[in-house]
Order: C-alpha cells, then sequence, then structure tokens
C-alpha cells in the first residue's frame, strides 16, 4: 500500500485496521539469482537496486537476527559528503544526492534532515587542513563554507569559547549534511524491495558457503541450503568471520565503536558538531535526547558491546566541548561492530573467488553511504563491473598501493 495523507486519515478515522505489514515474512526458496548476506542498510539498499535499476528481482537478503538489529540501526545517523580525497568525496556526494530523493523514491518518511555539520578547528594548521577539505569539495560541486569563531559563536554559543584548553578557531560547515533516521532507512528500503519481489528471510544465519569447484554457487544456512547464481557480502562488522567460511583473509579488523543517548531535553543544538581537539560529536534527536560518540573501544572484538575508559574519554571530550551538559543525565549507551579497514575507506569489488562479491570495509562512517553503496553494490553484481563513482574502492589496491587514506595515518584501523 501507498502510503500518504490521504492513507493516515483513512486508517485514523477506521480503527487503523487497514495497514498492511510493510514487507513479508518470506521463506527461503531453493534458488535465486541473487543472494544478499546481510540485512543491514546496505544490503537492503543493494537488493532495492537490483530490483529497480537492473531488474533482477528473484533475489534474497538472508539476515541472522532481524533486519537493522547491526550497525544499521545502532549508528548516530550523520549524514554528510564532506570528503577529501578523490577516491571518496564523488561517491559521498552520490550518496547524499541519494539521500535527497530517498523519501520521496521510497514513499516513506526516513526523517532525512539537512541540519548542518559543523567540524570545529582549534588551531592555525587545523583550519588548513579544513580550508583544504572545503576546497576540494567545492571543487567536486559540494556546499563547503569556512567559518571564523564569530562565526561557530552565532551558531552555538554555549559552546566553550572563553576558557577552553584548546579553544574553538572556527569550523567547516556543511549545510547539506546532517541526519537520517537509522531504523527508518532500513524499513524503507525493505519495503521498496519487497514491492519489488525480494524476499527479506530474517533469522536466518549464513553457516557457509555451497562451491562448485572454485566457484561459489550458494549459501549453507540455518534454515537449509539456498543456491543462487551470484552471492553479494553486506555483513559490515562480521566481515571477516564470512570471508574466513569462503577462504578468504581480508584487510579488515572489527573493532566496537560505542553511541550515547541523554535523557529528553528542550532544543539546544540543531545542528551535528563535531570536536577537534579530541574524539566527540554530538547531536539532538527529535525526540530530545542529545545523540554523540566518540572513539572506538582500541582493541579487536566481535561483541555488540563496550567498555568504561572509552565512554570516560567521550564524556570529557563532550565536557571539553559544552560545560553545560555536566549534569545531563546519560539514557542508555551501546556498540556496533565496526568494520575497520586499513586505510579508513571502503571495498565494493569482486573477490578471488568466482560468484562472490564483497561490500565491506565501512568502518564508522557507513551510514551516510547507505544509498550509494546499495546503488554501487548493485551495478557490480548485476553487470560485473564497477559502477564510476564507486570504482576506486578496490579490494587489490592493499597490494596496489592505491591507498585511499583520508585522515593518512597509515594501516592502522583503530586510527581511521
Ligand atoms: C555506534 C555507531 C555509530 C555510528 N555512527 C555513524 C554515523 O553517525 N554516520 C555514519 O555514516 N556511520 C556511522 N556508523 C557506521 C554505520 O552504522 C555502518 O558503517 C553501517 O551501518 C554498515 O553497513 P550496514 O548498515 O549494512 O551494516 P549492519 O547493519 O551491521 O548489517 C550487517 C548485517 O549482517 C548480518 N550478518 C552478519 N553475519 C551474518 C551471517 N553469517 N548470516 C546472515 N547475516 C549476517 C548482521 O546481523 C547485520 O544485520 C556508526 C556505527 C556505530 C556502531
Amino acid at each position: 500500500m501507498r502510503y500518504s495523507l490521504l492513507s493516515i486519515l483513512a486508517n485514523g478515522l477506521s480503527g487503523k485496521k487497514g495497514w498492511k505489514p510493510a514487507w513479508r515474512d518470506a521463506s527461503p526458496k531453493p534458488a535465486y539469482d541473487v543472494v544478499i548476506i546481510g540485512g543491514g542498510g546496505h544490503g537492503l539498499a543493494t537488493a532495492y537496486y537490483l530490483a529497480k535499476e537492473h531488474c533482477i528481482r528473484n533475489v534474497a537478503v538472508i539476515e541472522k537476527g532481524y533486519i537493522g538489529s547491526g550497525n544499521a540501526g545502532r549508528n548516530t545517523t550523520i549524514i554528510r559528503s564532506n570528503y577529501l580525497l578523490p577516491g571518496n568525496e564523488p561517491f559521498y556526494e552520490w550518496s547524499m544526492k541519494l539521500w535527497e530523493g530517498l523519501e520521496q523514491e521510497l514513499n516513506y518518511n526516513a526523517m532525512v534532515s539537512q541540519r548542518g555539520v559543523l567540524n570545529l578547528y582549534h588551531s592555525d594548521a587545523q583550519r588548513d587542513a579544513y580550508a583544504r577539505r572545503g576546497n576540494a569539495m567545492r571543487l567536486n560541486g559540494v556546499d563547503a563554507e569556512l567559518l571564523d569563531a564569530d562565526g561557530v559563536k552565532a551558531m552555538y554559543p554555549f559552546l566553550d569559547f572563553a576558557n577552553a584548553r584548546f579553544p574553538i578557531q572556527g569550523g567547516l560547515l556543511q549545510r547539506r549534511g546532517g541526519t537520517a533516521r537509522h531504523d527508518a532507512v532500513v524499513w524503507g528500503y525493505a519495503r521498496g524491495a519487497d514491492r519489488l519481489g525480494v524476499d527479506i528471510i530474517q533469522n536466518c544465519e549464513v553457516t557457509g558457503f555451497i562451491r562448485e569447484g572454485e566457484a561459489i554457487v550458494g549459501v549453507e544456512t540455518t534454515r537449509g541450503p539456498i543456491r543462487a547464481g551470484k552471492v553479494g557480502m553486506a555483513v559490515a562488522g562480521n566481515t571477516s568471520r564470512v570471508a574466513a567460511m569462503a577462504g578468504l583473509r581480508l584487510p579488515i579488523e572489527s573493532h566496537v565503536l560505542q553511541a550515547f543517548v541523554s535523557e529528553g531535553l528542550k532544543p539546544l543544538i540543531d545542528g551535528v558538531v563535531t570536536f577537534g581537539a579530541g574524539h566527540f560529536y554530538i547531536s539532538q534527536s527529535d525526540k530530545g535526547g542529545l545523540v554523540f560518540g566518540g572513539d572506538i573501544d582500541g582493541y579487536n572484538s566481535y561483541a555488540q558491546r563496550g567498555n568504561l575508559p572509552v565512554i570516560e574519554d567521550v564524556c570529557e571530550g563532550g565536557m571539553a566541548l559544552m560545560p553545560c551538559i555536566g549534569r545531563l543525565r546519560l539514557l542508555r549507551h551501546w556498540g556496533g561492530i565496526m568494520d575497520m579497514s586499513m586505510d579508513g575507506s571502503p571495498i565494493i569489488d569482486t573477490t578471488p573467488v568466482p560468484g562472490l562479491y564483497l561490500n565491506a570495509g565501512w568502518c564508522y562512517g557507513g551510514f551516510k553511504a547507505t544509498p550509494a553503496s546499495g546503488w554501487c553494490f548493485a551495478h557490480l553484481i548485476a553487470r560485473d563491473e564497477p559502477h564510476t563513482v564507486g570504482a576506486a574502492f578496490r579490494l587489490d589496491r592493499f597490494r596496489t598501493g592505491h591507498l585511499i587514506d583520508e585522515k593518512g595515518v597509515g594501516a592502522q584501523p583503530n586510527l581511521h
């Protein structure tokens, strides 16, 4: 059914009995043209674009839990395209363009809110780096504004300008950046894919691959074997585990990233702000809770929970930036498993195993990439060639040296 003002009114007046499930609870068929492993945002977006853009509709998305139970439903919902490097910028800007039309396209309220993303700088060197990034963005046709301290003060007067150890000198602002509701993005893509015939199969874990010679021709699951012409992996933090079942060792490490939500407040922060002298970023949800996060826990883990030292570090960053939150109560916090690549950039590519396609390495920035990731992965699977905006995200770049190291920190996944 299509959602509209009329359908809301009609259902409101008739006891809300007319709503239909947003997607079917599909049971696995013996075979599909394409099987996507992972019912996060990327897997579902891939299935949607396979059906919509490439007319490949005999597709299943296999999810071990419920859709959105991974990072898609655990992130801090920031979307932006303020990247520096040629491999990244066109891809993330394409994603931003898809975000801008997503709700109309999916007929679903994903609460895309272009409320602005402001990265603060605290030194001359950092200002120069941000000026360079802003110029690179503008050369790619992306909006960017460099603000001085007065410009930041006009937007966020409650930040600590006077007594800070690292005084705020200004910030790089992308007004088109902002937030989107993570669950709704998952549900919107699921509903869109389902309407085009895709089977979304939840509570079904992939436990192995079916092979004929070298090639992968299906998956073993907890609900039986499923054969497939092609298999795409979009399992984020579980990438190394699923790849190991196919005999692949990838340049990916899994780390935990935590997020935090405070009790509800009256409107305080109307955009997204990131601290430049520590790892801390913050926005406010429409329900009033402050949503914030910081660094990853610096050890490898597949657990969806983190530890106390990072909580302390994040709270220190918050207090240094905006002391007014000192007496705020934390409502909840959680962790997700990040697929950290060696250069901090993702991989959308074929693999050395015929029939197996890879979407991984999103680190802690993959939510904003959801639409373009699905778009490019669907293109790759359908046509066996990379889409132009994702062409740099090759698996062999770690061997050939064509790294896309946005932060310039080298092969240190915990620093990206
Ligand atoms: C705390 C936190 C904050 C973040 N903040 C941001 C942010 O503000 N902005 C941003 O851009 N990004 C952010 N991210 C990163 C972003 O959430 C991820 O990069 C992105 O969601 C990864 O893609 P996905 O949605 O497909 O992953 P997921 O939702 O993790 O999807 C992968 C799915 O694969 C399933 N799976 C795994 N193994 C199997 C198997 N064997 N069989 C079947 N299914 C399997 C999992 O259950 C999971 O549902 C954040 C992440 C976290 C954890």
